[in-house]
Protein backbone atom coordinates (compact mmCIF):
# COMPACT_ATOMS: atom_id res chain seq x y z
CA UNK A 1 0.00 0.00 0.00
CA UNK A 2 1.36 4.16 -0.55
CA UNK A 3 2.76 5.57 2.02
CA UNK A 4 1.79 9.16 2.29
CA UNK A 5 4.04 11.64 2.17
CA UNK A 6 3.96 13.32 5.62
CA UNK A 7 4.72 16.78 4.52
CA UNK A 8 3.30 17.35 1.66
CA UNK A 9 1.43 20.66 1.55
CA UNK A 10 -1.00 20.21 -0.86
CA UNK A 11 -2.50 17.33 1.46
CA UNK A 12 -6.42 17.71 2.01
CA UNK A 13 -6.79 18.88 5.22
CA UNK A 14 -10.46 17.30 5.07
CA UNK A 15 -11.64 15.55 8.51
CA UNK A 16 -14.31 12.49 7.24
CA UNK A 17 -16.86 12.79 9.67
CA UNK A 18 -18.68 9.46 11.71
CA UNK A 19 -20.51 7.23 8.91
CA UNK A 20 -23.67 7.78 9.44
CA UNK A 21 -24.00 4.04 10.06
CA UNK A 22 -20.98 2.63 12.01
CA UNK A 23 -20.40 -0.56 10.12
CA UNK A 24 -21.21 -3.79 12.38
CA UNK A 25 -17.76 -5.59 12.41
CA UNK A 26 -16.76 -2.26 14.28
CA UNK A 27 -15.86 -3.44 17.71
CA UNK A 28 -17.37 -1.27 20.92
CA UNK A 29 -14.13 0.03 22.52
CA UNK A 30 -10.24 -0.43 20.90
CA UNK A 31 -7.47 1.05 21.83
CA UNK A 32 -4.36 3.19 19.69
CA UNK A 33 -1.38 3.82 20.50
CA UNK A 34 -1.01 7.76 19.00
CA UNK A 35 2.69 8.27 18.03
CA UNK A 36 2.76 12.15 17.71
CA UNK A 37 6.41 12.21 16.86
CA UNK A 38 6.62 8.76 14.83
CA UNK A 39 9.42 7.43 15.91
CA UNK A 40 11.96 10.42 16.35
CA UNK A 41 13.17 9.81 19.69
CA UNK A 42 15.99 11.72 21.71
CA UNK A 43 17.87 8.28 22.74
CA UNK A 44 19.47 5.70 20.38
CA UNK A 45 18.45 2.01 23.08
CA UNK A 46 20.32 -0.22 20.71
CA UNK A 47 17.60 -2.78 20.77
CA UNK A 48 14.58 -0.40 20.13
CA UNK A 49 12.51 -1.59 17.36
CA UNK A 50 10.24 1.57 16.26
CA UNK A 51 13.95 4.04 15.38
CA UNK A 52 14.24 2.61 11.99
CA UNK A 53 10.75 3.26 10.78
CA UNK A 54 11.75 6.63 10.34
CA UNK A 55 12.64 5.23 7.02
CA UNK A 56 9.36 4.84 6.10
CA UNK A 57 8.74 8.46 5.60
CA UNK A 58 11.85 10.21 4.93
CA UNK A 59 12.04 13.94 4.44
CA UNK A 60 9.20 14.42 7.28
CA UNK A 61 9.73 16.76 9.95
CA UNK A 62 7.69 13.92 12.43
CA UNK A 63 5.41 16.01 14.11
CA UNK A 64 1.73 15.89 14.21
CA UNK A 65 0.34 18.67 12.78
CA UNK A 66 -2.33 20.85 15.32
CA UNK A 67 -5.38 19.95 12.62
CA UNK A 68 -4.85 16.71 12.57
CA UNK A 69 -4.57 16.12 16.71
CA UNK A 70 -7.98 17.42 16.43
CA UNK A 71 -9.11 14.99 13.90
CA UNK A 72 -7.52 12.52 15.81
CA UNK A 73 -8.97 13.42 19.03
CA UNK A 74 -12.43 13.66 17.75
CA UNK A 75 -12.45 10.90 15.88
CA UNK A 76 -11.15 8.34 17.94
CA UNK A 77 -13.80 9.22 20.49
CA UNK A 78 -16.23 9.64 18.48
CA UNK A 79 -15.15 5.69 17.43
CA UNK A 80 -16.04 4.80 20.66
CA UNK A 81 -19.27 3.07 21.67
CA UNK A 82 -18.52 2.97 25.43
CA UNK A 83 -18.56 5.24 28.03
CA UNK A 84 -15.25 5.43 28.36
CA UNK A 85 -12.01 6.14 26.60
CA UNK A 86 -8.03 5.99 27.20
CA UNK A 87 -5.82 8.61 25.01
CA UNK A 88 -2.55 7.13 25.07
CA UNK A 89 1.00 8.52 23.88
CA UNK A 90 4.13 6.79 22.88
CA UNK A 91 6.86 6.78 20.42
CA UNK A 92 9.77 7.30 19.32
CA UNK A 93 9.62 9.94 22.20
CA UNK A 94 6.17 11.86 22.83
CA UNK A 95 7.56 14.73 25.03
CA UNK A 96 9.62 16.10 21.90
CA UNK A 97 6.36 17.52 21.29
CA UNK A 98 6.84 19.73 24.17
CA UNK A 99 4.18 20.39 26.82
CA UNK A 100 1.56 22.41 24.80
CA UNK A 101 0.95 19.58 22.03
CA UNK A 102 -0.73 17.82 25.01
CA UNK A 103 -2.14 20.68 26.71
CA UNK A 104 -3.95 21.09 23.25
CA UNK A 105 -4.67 17.34 22.96
CA UNK A 106 -6.75 17.63 26.98
CA UNK A 107 -8.66 20.45 25.40
CA UNK A 108 -9.71 18.88 22.59
CA UNK A 109 -10.74 15.70 24.49
CA UNK A 110 -13.01 17.65 26.37
CA UNK A 111 -14.38 19.04 23.59
CA UNK A 112 -15.50 15.99 21.94
CA UNK A 113 -15.93 13.67 24.83
CA UNK A 114 -19.94 12.73 25.44
CA UNK A 115 -21.71 13.88 28.78
CA UNK A 116 -20.62 11.66 31.02
CA UNK A 117 -18.02 10.26 29.61
CA UNK A 118 -14.78 9.25 30.93
CA UNK A 119 -11.93 10.13 29.22
CA UNK A 120 -7.95 9.10 30.60
CA UNK A 121 -4.85 9.82 29.68
CA UNK A 122 -1.68 7.60 29.19
CA UNK A 123 1.80 8.12 27.90
CA UNK A 124 4.81 5.96 27.47
CA UNK A 125 8.17 8.02 27.93
CA UNK A 126 11.87 7.61 28.70
CA UNK A 127 11.79 10.23 30.94
CA UNK A 128 14.39 12.13 29.87
CA UNK A 129 12.89 15.40 29.13
CA UNK A 130 10.36 15.73 31.82
CA UNK A 131 10.08 18.90 34.37
CA UNK A 132 8.29 20.32 36.98
CA UNK A 133 6.41 21.83 34.13
CA UNK A 134 5.49 18.22 32.85
CA UNK A 135 4.79 16.49 36.23
CA UNK A 136 2.45 19.18 37.16
CA UNK A 137 0.27 18.71 33.64
CA UNK A 138 0.68 14.88 34.14
CA UNK A 139 -1.04 15.20 37.86
CA UNK A 140 -3.48 17.41 36.94
CA UNK A 141 -5.03 15.48 34.41
CA UNK A 142 -4.21 12.29 36.19
CA UNK A 143 -2.03 10.57 33.43
CA UNK A 144 -0.61 7.65 34.03
CA UNK A 145 3.16 7.27 33.01
CA UNK A 146 5.01 4.53 31.36
CA UNK A 147 8.46 5.37 32.35
CA UNK A 148 10.97 2.93 30.50
CA UNK A 149 13.44 1.81 32.69
CA UNK A 150 15.27 -1.88 32.60
CA UNK A 151 16.84 -2.46 36.12
CA UNK A 152 19.88 -0.82 38.46
CA UNK A 153 22.32 0.69 36.57
CA UNK A 154 24.42 -1.82 34.56
CA UNK A 155 21.67 -3.59 33.21
CA UNK A 156 19.76 -0.05 32.27
CA UNK A 157 22.58 1.43 30.76
CA UNK A 158 23.42 -1.88 28.64
CA UNK A 159 21.30 -0.70 25.98
CA UNK A 160 19.62 2.39 26.90
CA UNK A 161 21.88 5.12 25.60
CA UNK A 162 21.54 8.64 23.89
CA UNK A 163 22.48 9.78 20.56
CA UNK A 164 26.27 10.05 22.18
CA UNK A 165 26.36 6.46 23.18
CA UNK A 166 25.96 8.21 26.97
CA UNK A 167 24.20 5.89 29.40
CA UNK A 168 21.22 7.33 30.39
CA UNK A 169 20.63 6.05 34.27
CA UNK A 170 20.55 9.48 35.92
CA UNK A 171 18.50 10.94 33.41
CA UNK A 172 15.86 8.38 34.01
CA UNK A 173 16.06 7.77 37.76
CA UNK A 174 15.56 11.66 38.49
CA UNK A 175 12.43 11.40 36.17
CA UNK A 176 11.06 8.90 38.22
CA UNK A 177 11.90 10.97 41.69
CA UNK A 178 10.12 13.83 39.56
CA UNK A 179 6.63 11.82 39.50
CA UNK A 180 6.70 10.88 42.89
CA UNK A 181 7.47 14.30 44.06
CA UNK A 182 4.21 15.54 42.27
CA UNK A 183 2.28 11.99 43.01
CA UNK A 184 1.72 11.28 39.33
CA UNK A 185 1.17 7.87 38.42
CA UNK A 186 3.68 5.79 37.07
CA UNK A 187 4.29 2.43 35.87
CA UNK A 188 7.43 0.71 35.23
CA UNK A 189 7.99 -0.56 31.42
CA UNK A 190 11.24 -3.12 31.68
CA UNK A 191 12.49 -4.61 28.35
CA UNK A 192 13.72 -8.26 29.55
CA UNK A 193 17.23 -8.51 26.72
CA UNK A 194 20.42 -11.05 26.94
CA UNK A 195 21.87 -8.92 29.80
CA UNK A 196 18.81 -8.17 32.07
CA UNK A 197 17.25 -11.66 32.00
CA UNK A 198 19.79 -13.25 34.10
CA UNK A 199 19.34 -10.99 36.81
CA UNK A 200 15.56 -11.32 37.49
CA UNK A 201 15.47 -10.55 41.13
CA UNK A 202 17.82 -7.60 40.96
CA UNK A 203 15.54 -6.11 38.51
CA UNK A 204 12.19 -6.85 40.37
CA UNK A 205 14.05 -5.82 44.14
CA UNK A 206 15.30 -2.76 42.08
CA UNK A 207 12.18 -1.28 41.13
CA UNK A 208 10.27 -2.37 43.88
CA UNK A 209 12.78 -1.61 46.99
CA UNK A 210 14.53 1.44 45.54
CA UNK A 211 12.37 2.86 42.77
CA UNK A 212 9.19 2.67 44.97
CA UNK A 213 7.50 1.58 41.63
CA UNK A 214 4.06 -0.56 42.05
CA UNK A 215 3.38 -1.44 38.96
CA UNK A 216 6.03 -2.72 36.77
CA UNK A 217 5.44 -4.49 33.51
CA UNK A 218 8.15 -6.62 31.53
CA UNK A 219 8.15 -7.11 27.82
CA UNK A 220 10.68 -9.56 26.54
CA UNK A 221 13.14 -8.14 23.11
CA UNK A 222 12.51 -9.95 20.49
CA UNK A 223 14.10 -8.29 17.26
CA UNK A 224 13.97 -10.52 13.86
CA UNK A 225 16.72 -9.87 11.50
CA UNK A 226 15.42 -9.57 8.19
CA UNK A 227 17.07 -10.98 5.43
CA UNK A 228 19.03 -8.01 4.56
CA UNK A 229 20.75 -8.10 8.40
CA UNK A 230 18.35 -5.33 9.42
CA UNK A 231 15.58 -5.56 11.78
CA UNK A 232 13.04 -3.11 10.08
CA UNK A 233 10.35 -5.19 9.76
CA UNK A 234 8.97 -8.84 11.09
CA UNK A 235 10.49 -11.12 9.23
CA UNK A 236 12.85 -13.86 9.50
CA UNK A 237 13.91 -16.46 12.00
CA UNK A 238 17.03 -15.03 13.42
CA UNK A 239 17.14 -12.73 15.83
CA UNK A 240 19.69 -10.14 16.86
CA UNK A 241 22.25 -11.18 20.20
CA UNK A 242 20.58 -8.68 22.34
CA UNK A 243 17.14 -10.55 21.88
CA UNK A 244 16.54 -12.88 25.18
CA UNK A 245 16.66 -16.10 24.73
CA UNK A 246 13.21 -18.29 25.37
CA UNK A 247 14.66 -20.42 28.02
CA UNK A 248 16.07 -17.12 29.63
CA UNK A 249 12.73 -15.66 29.41
CA UNK A 250 11.12 -18.47 31.07
CA UNK A 251 13.61 -18.09 33.99
CA UNK A 252 13.27 -14.87 34.15
CA UNK A 253 9.34 -14.39 34.82
CA UNK A 254 10.09 -18.14 37.41
CA UNK A 255 12.23 -16.02 39.41
CA UNK A 256 10.41 -13.07 39.41
CA UNK A 257 6.74 -14.94 40.05
CA UNK A 258 8.49 -16.62 43.11
CA UNK A 259 9.79 -13.52 44.75
CA UNK A 260 6.42 -11.68 44.46
CA UNK A 261 3.93 -14.65 45.68
CA UNK A 262 6.02 -14.84 48.76
CA UNK A 263 6.26 -11.42 49.15
CA UNK A 264 3.71 -9.10 46.68
CA UNK A 265 0.33 -10.58 45.80
CA UNK A 266 -1.85 -7.12 45.83
CA UNK A 267 1.18 -5.02 46.74
CA UNK A 268 3.03 -5.26 43.16
CA UNK A 269 0.82 -4.73 39.96
CA UNK A 270 2.49 -6.96 37.26
CA UNK A 271 -0.11 -6.78 34.62
CA UNK A 272 1.53 -10.44 33.55
CA UNK A 273 0.83 -12.11 36.75
CA UNK A 274 -2.50 -10.05 37.08
CA UNK A 275 -3.62 -12.02 33.96
CA UNK A 276 -2.47 -15.26 34.59
CA UNK A 277 -5.03 -15.40 37.87
CA UNK A 278 -7.80 -13.98 35.75
CA UNK A 279 -7.33 -17.10 32.98
CA UNK A 280 -6.64 -19.36 35.80
CA UNK A 281 -10.52 -17.95 37.13
CA UNK A 282 -11.51 -19.46 33.32
CA UNK A 283 -11.28 -15.52 32.15
CA UNK A 284 -9.06 -13.71 29.43
CA UNK A 285 -6.04 -12.26 30.27
CA UNK A 286 -6.77 -8.82 29.93
CA UNK A 287 -3.78 -8.69 27.48
CA UNK A 288 -3.68 -8.60 23.86
CA UNK A 289 -0.73 -11.04 23.46
CA UNK A 290 -2.94 -13.46 25.47
CA UNK A 291 -5.91 -13.49 23.48
CA UNK A 292 -7.03 -15.94 21.12
CA UNK A 293 -8.07 -12.87 18.65
CA UNK A 294 -6.70 -9.38 18.82
CA UNK A 295 -7.05 -6.57 16.51
CA UNK A 296 -8.19 -3.80 18.73
CA UNK A 297 -5.12 -2.57 19.63
CA UNK A 298 -3.70 -0.08 16.52
CA UNK A 299 -1.30 2.27 15.86
CA UNK A 300 -1.60 6.02 14.21
CA UNK A 301 1.34 7.77 13.32
CA UNK A 302 2.50 11.75 13.41
CA UNK A 303 0.70 11.81 9.93
CA UNK A 304 -2.57 9.90 10.64
CA UNK A 305 -1.33 6.78 8.91
CA UNK A 306 -3.30 4.29 10.75
CA UNK A 307 -1.26 0.73 11.19
CA UNK A 308 -2.91 -2.92 12.31
CA UNK A 309 -0.55 -2.92 15.69
CA UNK A 310 2.20 -0.99 17.39
CA UNK A 311 4.77 -4.46 16.66
CA UNK A 312 3.33 -3.73 12.54
CA UNK A 313 4.13 -0.04 11.71
CA UNK A 314 5.20 -1.51 8.36
CA UNK A 315 3.83 -1.18 4.98
CA UNK A 316 1.81 -4.53 4.76
CA UNK A 317 -0.49 -3.30 7.60
CA UNK A 318 -0.81 0.37 6.84
CA UNK A 319 -4.33 0.55 6.45
CA UNK A 320 -5.49 4.29 5.83
CA UNK A 321 -5.07 7.49 7.03
CA UNK A 322 -7.58 9.08 8.78
CA UNK A 323 -7.85 12.78 6.75
CA UNK A 324 -8.84 10.42 4.23
CA UNK A 325 -11.32 8.16 6.04
CA UNK A 326 -12.96 8.07 9.34
CA UNK A 327 -11.06 5.77 12.05
CA UNK A 328 -14.03 3.74 12.74
CA UNK A 329 -13.84 2.64 9.14
CA UNK A 330 -10.32 1.60 9.38
CA UNK A 331 -10.74 -0.16 12.44
CA UNK A 332 -13.62 -2.47 11.02
CA UNK A 333 -12.55 -3.12 7.43
CA UNK A 334 -12.04 -6.00 6.19
CA UNK A 335 -8.25 -5.74 6.09
CA UNK A 336 -8.21 -5.32 10.72
CA UNK A 337 -10.47 -7.96 11.33
CA UNK A 338 -8.31 -10.26 8.97
CA UNK A 339 -5.24 -9.23 11.10
CA UNK A 340 -7.29 -9.82 14.16
CA UNK A 341 -8.70 -13.01 12.94
CA UNK A 342 -5.64 -14.47 11.96
CA UNK A 343 -4.30 -14.78 15.12
CA UNK A 344 -6.45 -17.23 15.96
CA UNK A 345 -6.68 -19.19 12.70
CA UNK A 346 -3.07 -19.37 11.90
CA UNK A 347 -1.67 -21.25 14.93
CA UNK A 348 -0.52 -24.48 15.32
CA UNK A 349 -2.18 -27.90 16.37
CA UNK A 350 0.89 -28.08 18.25
CA UNK A 351 -0.65 -24.79 20.14
CA UNK A 352 -4.24 -26.31 19.99
CA UNK A 353 -3.01 -29.32 21.82
CA UNK A 354 -0.82 -27.47 24.50
CA UNK A 355 -2.13 -27.79 28.23
CA UNK A 356 -1.58 -24.28 28.47
CA UNK A 357 -3.22 -23.23 25.26
CA UNK A 358 -5.99 -21.80 27.77
CA UNK A 359 -3.79 -19.09 29.02
CA UNK A 360 -1.47 -18.50 25.93
CA UNK A 361 -3.11 -19.18 22.68
CA UNK A 362 0.54 -18.79 21.20
CA UNK A 363 1.15 -15.66 22.20
CA UNK A 364 1.92 -12.84 19.99
CA UNK A 365 2.14 -13.45 15.92
CA UNK A 366 5.17 -11.17 15.72
CA UNK A 367 7.23 -13.60 17.77
CA UNK A 368 5.72 -16.97 15.73
CA UNK A 369 8.61 -17.48 13.44
CA UNK A 370 9.68 -21.24 14.28
CA UNK A 371 8.35 -24.88 13.72
CA UNK A 372 6.94 -26.86 15.53
CA UNK A 373 8.39 -30.49 16.44
CA UNK A 374 5.89 -32.04 14.10
CA UNK A 375 7.22 -29.36 11.39
CA UNK A 376 4.11 -26.71 11.12
CA UNK A 377 4.98 -23.28 11.14
CA UNK A 378 4.00 -20.77 13.56
CA UNK A 379 5.17 -21.82 16.99
CA UNK A 380 6.35 -19.24 18.84
CA UNK A 381 9.53 -18.38 19.59
CA UNK A 382 9.00 -17.72 23.63
CA UNK A 383 7.70 -20.85 23.60
CA UNK A 384 9.53 -23.13 25.69
CA UNK A 385 10.30 -20.19 27.91
CA UNK A 386 5.98 -19.68 28.36
CA UNK A 387 5.86 -23.91 28.20
CA UNK A 388 8.51 -23.63 31.91
CA UNK A 389 6.43 -20.84 33.08
CA UNK A 390 2.95 -21.84 32.77
CA UNK A 391 3.92 -25.59 34.51
CA UNK A 392 5.38 -23.51 37.04
CA UNK A 393 2.60 -21.19 37.92
CA UNK A 394 0.08 -24.15 38.05
CA UNK A 395 -0.24 -24.64 41.72
CA UNK A 396 0.06 -21.70 42.77
CA UNK A 397 -2.29 -20.37 40.89
CA UNK A 398 -4.88 -22.57 41.16
CA UNK A 399 -4.54 -21.73 44.85
CA UNK A 400 -5.06 -18.03 44.11
CA UNK A 401 -7.98 -18.88 41.79
CA UNK A 402 -9.96 -21.48 44.67
CA UNK A 403 -9.04 -18.37 47.37
CA UNK A 404 -10.65 -16.07 45.08
CA UNK A 405 -13.58 -18.10 44.30
CA UNK A 406 -14.58 -19.28 48.04
CA UNK A 407 -14.91 -15.04 48.40
CA UNK A 408 -10.89 -14.33 49.88
CA UNK A 409 -8.10 -12.62 48.85
CA UNK A 410 -5.80 -14.39 46.41
CA UNK A 411 -2.78 -12.43 48.61
CA UNK A 412 -3.82 -15.50 51.62
CA UNK A 413 -1.29 -17.34 49.57
CA UNK A 414 1.46 -15.74 51.17
CA UNK A 415 0.96 -17.21 54.13
CA UNK A 416 2.01 -20.82 52.57
CA UNK A 417 5.13 -19.34 51.36
CA UNK A 418 6.66 -17.07 54.37
CA UNK A 419 10.03 -17.74 54.98
CA UNK A 420 11.12 -20.20 57.13
CA UNK A 421 7.78 -22.42 56.48
CA UNK A 422 7.39 -25.47 54.38
CA UNK A 423 6.68 -24.98 50.94
CA UNK A 424 3.78 -25.60 49.99
CA UNK A 425 4.01 -28.54 47.98
CA UNK A 426 5.75 -30.39 50.88
CA UNK A 427 2.81 -29.32 52.90
CA UNK A 428 0.62 -31.39 50.57
CA UNK A 429 2.62 -34.41 50.13
CA UNK A 430 2.14 -34.81 54.17
CA UNK A 431 -1.71 -33.50 54.45
CA UNK A 432 -3.69 -36.38 54.43
CA UNK A 433 -7.41 -36.22 52.58
CA UNK A 434 -9.50 -35.88 55.35
CA UNK A 435 -7.98 -32.89 57.17
CA UNK A 436 -8.00 -29.92 56.81
CA UNK A 437 -6.19 -27.86 54.10
CA UNK A 438 -3.37 -26.42 55.22
CA UNK A 439 -4.46 -23.39 52.92
CA UNK A 440 -7.05 -22.17 55.35
CA UNK A 441 -9.70 -22.06 53.56
CA UNK A 442 -12.11 -24.22 55.74
CA UNK A 443 -12.35 -27.37 53.80
CA UNK A 444 -11.28 -31.22 53.71
CA UNK A 445 -7.93 -31.37 51.75
CA UNK A 446 -9.51 -33.91 49.51
CA UNK A 447 -12.01 -31.24 48.62
CA UNK A 448 -10.00 -28.56 48.39
CA UNK A 449 -6.24 -28.41 47.19
CA UNK A 450 -6.16 -32.23 47.57
CA UNK A 451 -8.63 -32.34 44.77
CA UNK A 452 -6.46 -30.75 42.20
CA UNK A 453 -4.83 -33.15 39.99
CA UNK A 454 -5.63 -32.19 36.66
CA UNK A 455 -4.09 -30.53 33.98
CA UNK A 456 -2.59 -27.01 34.00
CA UNK A 457 -5.44 -24.69 34.64
CA UNK A 458 -7.79 -27.44 35.68
CA UNK A 459 -9.45 -26.95 38.97
S1 LIG B 1 0.02 -8.44 16.96
FE1 LIG B 1 0.60 -8.94 19.10
S2 LIG B 1 0.84 -6.97 20.17
FE2 LIG B 1 -0.27 -6.59 18.24
S3 LIG B 1 -2.45 -6.63 18.83
FE3 LIG B 1 -1.89 -8.72 18.11
S4 LIG B 1 -1.27 -9.83 19.96
FE4 LIG B 1 -1.27 -7.64 20.48
S1 LIG C 1 3.10 -22.50 25.45
FE1 LIG C 1 3.98 -22.83 23.39
S2 LIG C 1 2.84 -24.59 22.54
FE2 LIG C 1 1.68 -23.80 24.28
S3 LIG C 1 0.17 -22.40 23.36
FE3 LIG C 1 1.97 -21.18 24.03
S4 LIG C 1 3.29 -21.05 22.23
FE4 LIG C 1 1.82 -22.71 21.83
Amino acid sequence: MKQQNPDDPTHTPASPRLPAVVPRSAPPYFHILAKPTGAACNLNCAYCFFLSKEEFYPGSRFRMADDLLETYIRQYIEAQRTGRVTIAWQGGEPTLMGLDFFVRSVEYARKYARPGMQVEYSIQTNGTLLDDDWCAFFHEHRFLVGLSIDGPRPLHDAYRVDKGGRPTFDRVLAAARLLQKHRVDFNVLATVHAVNADHPLDVYRFMRDDLGARWVQFIPSVERVNADGRTLVQAGRAVTERSVRPEQWGRFLIAVFDEWVQHDVGRMYLPLFEGMLAAWLGGSAGLCIFDETCGNALAVEHNGDVYSCDHFVEPDYLLGNIRDQHLITLVAGEQQRQFGRAKRDSLPPYCRACPAYFVCHGECPKNRFLDTPDGDPGLNYLCAGYRAFFAHIDRPMKMMAQLYSAGRSPAEIMRLFLPGTVRPEALFATTGRNDPCPCGSGRKFKHCHGASRGRIGGS
